[in-house]
């Protein structure tokens, strides 16, 4: 056998090894997990390692040797905890369904599935995809591999850290603010969040079910191509989910980039956040791009809009976690004490906190202040971001404010959380695709940097080539 340099690893590259029989998926397979056995006790990457990884493995090898086909044949993969393998358990980083086994595969596992991934385990978060470090998680906080005493980002920190600390090729995230591309941006590797209809929900635990997408976490822009291929496509199980014929894709490229200046440079933003930004832009030109300033009048709603309409989604999709259909029960005096204690006691404060808020927004007499009228200044949103794409192929900003920040720095202060989400859930709100390539480092620290990009519906191609380039 071949060593196995999982640090120099990419899709590719293991499948050609993997054809060529210079490691077999299950020697891939037994590297990660001893990588795994040796870094997750202090990052906190994965939440479970499976026990049958190396099942998995040989079934892979069979098939190889076979000369099946597969596109992620014997590629081992983690998997946010919010996204269901049948018989597995699948808890949301949550107490409520810490004892929930999933009984059917989401549809992104059945695909995967079908192309011949390995599970590893499943990887810790933000309880129910809500937060912005997974110190929100019920089972501790993920470490920063980068540097220990920072968050990994998330919500879904734990797909992110586990692809940078080399305890999984490639991960599975979901992202409804920002939560695949911001630990991404933390951790230094890839992150995309597709098109909104571009990958099945179905099996994906809702948050904001007019937000959410599941994306792929990865080493490389090619890396995150492949996976996106492998997943995305239309799902008659998920009602929101877009036919083929309808993905319209643009047009013609005319190399250039919209910055929206004013809206980044307008403070809060770490200097070197800003430095890097500007590096960025510059390797940009150097490639051919023209970078044209533009506005995006409502852009500075943004999160106003988000953090009325996504917890009003949550405290909906919530709802049904109520200890009689799912997960843990508290059993109290009657009925309504039996949802009380289960609900009291199983969610996490920042969950009480989203569900709460999203029941006042949406109640009679609140509605139309909060919840209409940042539904119709995201349709506001929607139409800055078309006018924009009229005249550029994407839209470039740093991915996040700052570098991954110190664990406990901002736990008691929501608000200062929530604003570590201002370039990334415009994104969200107009349902557009947005990649986070790694763009450096900080000088102070040495800390992960991430670019977004971002583009018109349907442009991951478009993503896809400007990103690879970027990280050439
Ligand atoms: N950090 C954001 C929030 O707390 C985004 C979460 C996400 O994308 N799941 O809502």
């Amino acid at each position: 056998m071949q060593k196995i340099n999982l640090k120099e690893l990419i899709i590719k590259k293991a499948k050609e090894n993997l054809a060529a029989g210079d490691f077999t998926a299950r020697e891939l397979a037994e590297a990660y997990l001893k990588s795994i056995e040796e870094k997750n006790k202090d990052i906190n990457a994965y939440l479970e390692v499976f026990d049958d990884v190396l099942v998995q493995a040989d079934r892979a090898d069979r098939k190889i040797k076979e000369g099946g086909a597969g596109a992620l044949l014997g590629i081992p993969f983690a998997v946010k905890d919010n996204i269901l393998i049948k018989g597995k358990i699948a808890s949301a980083a949550s107490k409520i369904l810490s004892n929930y086994r999933a009984t059917y595969d989401a549809t992104v596992v059945k695909k995967l599935k079908e192309s011949g991934a390995i599970f590893l385990g499943r990887t810790n978060m933000d309880e129910f995809a809500m937060g912005g470090s997974t110190e929100n998680s019920a089972y501790g906080v993920t470490k920063n591999s980068h540097d220990t005493s920072r968050v990994a980002g998330g919500s879904s920190g734990g797909s992110a850290a586990a692809v940078a600390m080399d305890g999984a090729l490639a991960a599975l995230g979901s992202d409804t603010g920002g939560s695949v591309r911001q630990p991404a941006s933390f951790c230094g590797v890839v992150g995309l969040k597709p098109t909104y209809g571009a990958i099945s929900r179905f099996g994906l635990m809702s948050m904001g079910s007019s937000l959410d997408q599941i994306g792929p976490i990865a080493k490389t822009v090619e890396d995150a191509e492949i996976i996106f291929k492998a997943i995305s496509g239309y799902d008659a199980l998920d009602s929101t989910s877009f036919p083929e014929k309808m993905r319209e894709s643009i047009r013609n490229p005319k190399k250039v980039i919209g910055v929206p200046y004013e809206f980044i440079e307008h403070g809060g933003i770490d200097k070197e956040v800003l430095q890097n930004f500007k590096t960025s832009i510059e390797k940009l030109k150097t490639n051919g791009y023209e970078i044209k300033d533009i506005s995006l009048p409502h852009l500075k709603y943004s999160l106003a809009v988000y953090y009325i309409v996504m917890p009003a989604e949550v405290s909906t999709n919530l709802a049904r976690y109520d200890g009689v259909r799912y997960g843990v029960e508290v059993k109290g005096e009657n009925l309504l004490d039996t949802y009380n204690k289960t609900r009291g006691l199983g969610f996490g404060k920042e969950a009480r906190r989203r569900i709460m808020l999203g029941t006042y927004v949406l109640s009679s007499g609140y509605y139309d202040a909060y919840y209409n009228k940042a539904t119709s200044v995201r349709a506001l949103l929607r139409e800055d971001f078309k006018k924009a794409f009229a005249g550029v192929d994407a839209i470039a900003t740093p991915t996040a404010p700052t570098p991954a920040f110190k664990i406990g720095e901002k736990t008691n202060d929501p608000m200062a959380m929530y604003l570590a989400d201002i370039f990334t859930v415009p994104v969200n709100l107009v349902g557009v695709p947005a990649i986070s390539v790694p763009s450096g480092r900080t000088k102070n620290g040495n800390l992960p940097l991430g670019l977004q990009l971002i583009a018109p519906w349907w442009g991951e191609s478009t993503l896809f080539k400007i990103g690879r380039m970027f990280e050439a």
